[in-house]
């Protein structure tokens, strides 16, 4: 409880402290294995840690598809007794979550359809997504893939030898997604083994790793991990996944610092959601603290119509409103670019307002 209380009290600083200066704390943290290990996996502990009330008793709380499941890192960033904290909505389960409601359902945008072979999403040209497992460093509730059945069709755990084959065999394919789940809750063997055979495929040039580990247990991020991309002889880009400037702290600035300095850009994606980012300051502060630690704002999503997710939902309206208002007061390279993903297109599809003039 006491650790919880400092390290809030800490990550209050982030929100005013310069770019360089987080409190660090004097001991390291443990590794990254041992934070999976460790992570709250009940909604009931994850409340009680948080002094938040129990929920009623009668309140049908169980998604055992989907369990709660937070790293303390993550952990030590959220406000004790605060429930409308922006990264506790992220991941407490809410009763919400088992309303049905119409749109919104298990496959959201055809990722079903978009499978070739065992792990690989095929639907933009030119890139490919390995799903390279189902696990994740935490759980956020509004996860568009909170229905993937990674173990029937999705999860190329076992072997990558199909991934390996569809890519070798798509001489279109220059670049590959490593995606999930999150592909750094792979061990390094694993990891770095699927990595070897993706650079013995002569046409892929590009490596793109998709992953929360930087921001959830930012000490995945190992030296050992750093050298190994920087060896490859593919080029690495790095997608972060942040939706909230609370969710920086010391930690996650040197993981990402790490990385930069190796030479890989690092971009991050957001998702737009009710109550965690949905109003200009938040997001603003969110580019800011970015772009201050050399990360590109790349895209802001539309939410993905998932089951169990609709209460996360904020109207394109909205979302446009907000864009139009972050380009009045950043830079132009600290904009996102607000997306939504419609099944079958053949990109994301960029959200701009209807209507808007056009130049001659
Ligand atoms: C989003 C996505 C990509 C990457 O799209 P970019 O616009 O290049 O970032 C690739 N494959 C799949 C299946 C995706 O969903
Ligand atoms: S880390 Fe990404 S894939 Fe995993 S639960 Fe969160 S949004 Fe979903």
């Amino acid at each position: 409880m006491q650790q919880v209380q400092s390290l809030t009290a800490k990550s209050n600083l982030v929100r005013t402290a310069s770019a360089t200066e987080f409190d660090r704390p004097t001991t390291p943290p443990c590794d990254w294995q041992t934070a999976l290990k460790q992570a709250i996996r009940s909604e009931q502990t994850l409340r009680k840690m948080l002094r938040l009330p129990p929920r009623l008793p009668k309140a049908k709380i169980d998604a055992p598809e989907f369990p709660t499941f937070v790293p303390l890192e993550f952990l030590g960033r959220i406000e004790p007794g605060n429930p409308n904290d922006p990264l506790l909505r992220q991941v407490l389960t809410l009763p919400d979550e088992f309303d049905s409601v119409d749109g919104f359902d298990a496959d959201p945008v055809g990722d079903l359809d978009a499978i070739k072979t065992a792990g690989v999403l095929h639907k933009y040209d030119g890139r490919a997504l390995v799903i390279t497992t189902g696990a994740c460093g935490v759980h956020c509730r509004y996860c568009f893939r909170r229905e993937f059945p990674y173990a029937q069709v999705g999860d190329a755990k076992e072997s990558y030898r199909h991934v390996v084959d569809y890519i070798a065999q798509t001489p279109s394919i220059d670049e590959v997604l490593l995606s999930g789940g999150d592909p750094l809750t792979l061990v390094d063997e694993k990891l770095f083994d699927l990595i070897t055979q993706i650079e013995s495929i002569d046409h892929v040039r590009r490596m793109r790793i998709h992953s929360r580990m930087p921001v959830v247990i930012p000490q995945r991020v190992t030296s050992a991990l750093v050298d190994r991309f920087r060896q490859s002889r593919l080029t690495v880009w790095f997608v972060i996944h942040m939706n909230h400037a609370n969710e920086f702290d010391w930690a996650v600035a040197d993981a990402v610092a790490k990385l930069i300095d190796a030479g890989i850009p690092v971009l991050n994606q957001t998702v737009l959601l009710r109550d965690v980012n949905d109003n200009v300051d938040a997001l603003a502060d969110l580019s800011r603290i970015l772009v201050d630690h050399r990360i590109q704002p790349y895209y802001l999503h539309q939410l993905d119509r998932v089951r169990g997710a609709a209460h996360f939902e904020v109207p394109q309206a909205e979302g446009l409103a907000l864009i139009e208002e972050l380009r009045k007061i950043l830079p132009g390279y600290a904009v996102p670019t607000y997306v939504r993903e419609n099944d079958g297109e053949p990109s994301k599809s960029p959200l701009t307002p209807s209507g808007s003039p056009r130049r001659q």
